[in-house]
């Protein structure tokens, strides 16, 4: 199994989930299964309980699953039907872990954050990843997984923590971090500033994750010299900042991931190539 994870930062509300969907898209477009769990780091169990005012629609999955709406982005954009599991919430883990403690299944031991919790993320994702969703059987090529929050949040430590592991045990050619960012334009300056992604970029480094690609959100397409800054300061080649800007319809996401070539970088870093055909999306 392959993994595309996508985190966020700068602030929320990015467009995370269009990303992730959209990075699906095109790498379905090239010929490979795809299946996608989202994590949400809040305590709620799921999304069946919370306002809508305040979290948007609850999505509602074929087995009756109540979950957050991007999981909804995912099947329209996927043709996929997911199950319950592919939305993991922080509410979910610790129930399973102390349902698990309540067995008596941990022999006395200390239940703790590491390693029970995200012991239990880790294999969460390990098991739910190989559900086929699309209608076919065996397992799906690649798992893109959209991490909620926003990357520093303290809700989210534990899904890191998780994350970085499995990007330990699984290797580099089967993993890919694309995070999310903001690029914002300063009114009076009118410049495109890449410092709110560097701190971001350097956050998520502290925390053991080094990102593979930026995806950078901004109002106009990113200039020759932001991207050249952005490369330099996070770490990241030129080839692998993809720019998300503002579009009148999300639908033309995967378009614009394509036009960059986003298949390619991320195929090729996943060692994908070989088998992959060439996308179309029309
Ligand atoms: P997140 O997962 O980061 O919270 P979402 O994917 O839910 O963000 O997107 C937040 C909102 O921004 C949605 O209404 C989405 O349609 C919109 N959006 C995302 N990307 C773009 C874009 N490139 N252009 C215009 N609107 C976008």
């Amino acid at each position: 199994m392959k993994y595309v994870l996508v985190t966020g930062g700068v602030v929320s509300g990015l467009g995370k989930g269009v990303t992730a969907s959209s990075i699906g898209v095109v790498l379905k477009a090239c010929g490979l299964r795809v299946t996608s769990i989202k994590i949400d780091p809040y305590l709620n169990t799921d999304a069946g309980t919370m306002s809508p005012f305040e979290h948007g629609e609850v999505f509602v999955l074929d087995d009756g699953g109540e979950v957050d709406l991007d999981l909804g982005n995912y099947e329209r954009f996927l043709d996929l039907r997911l199950t319950r599991d592919n939305n993991i919430t922080t509410g979910k883990i610790y129930q399973s872990v102390l349902e698990k403690e309540r067995r008596g299944d941990y022999l006395g031991k200390t239940v703790q954050v590491v390693p029970h919790i995200t012991d239990a993320i880790k294999n969460w994702i390990e098991s739910v990843s190989v559900i086929p969703v699309d209608g076919k059987e065996g397992s799906a090529d690649v798992c893109v997984i959209e991490l909620g929050g926003t990357v520093g949040d303290i809700e989210s430590m534990p899904f890191i923590e998780a994350l970085r592991q499995l990007f330990f045990s699984v290797g580099k050619d089967n993993f890919c971090l694309i995070h999310v960012s903001l690029i914002p334009v300063l009114g009076v300056v009118g410049e495109q500033k890449t410092k709110p992604t560097q701190h971001s970029v350097r956050e998520l480094r502290a925390l053991g994750l080094t990102p593979h690609f930026l995806a950078c959100r901004s109002a106009q397409p990113l200039l020759e010299s932001t991207t050249q800054k952005l490369s330099q300061f996070c770490h990241v080649p030129v080839g692998n900042i993809l720019n998300i800007h503002d579009v009148p319809n999300i639908w033309h996401i995967p378009l614009l991931l394509q036009s960059q070539n986003a298949h390619d970088a991320i195929l090729r870093h996943l060692e994908l190539l070989s088998v992959a055909k060439s996308p179309n999306l029309q």
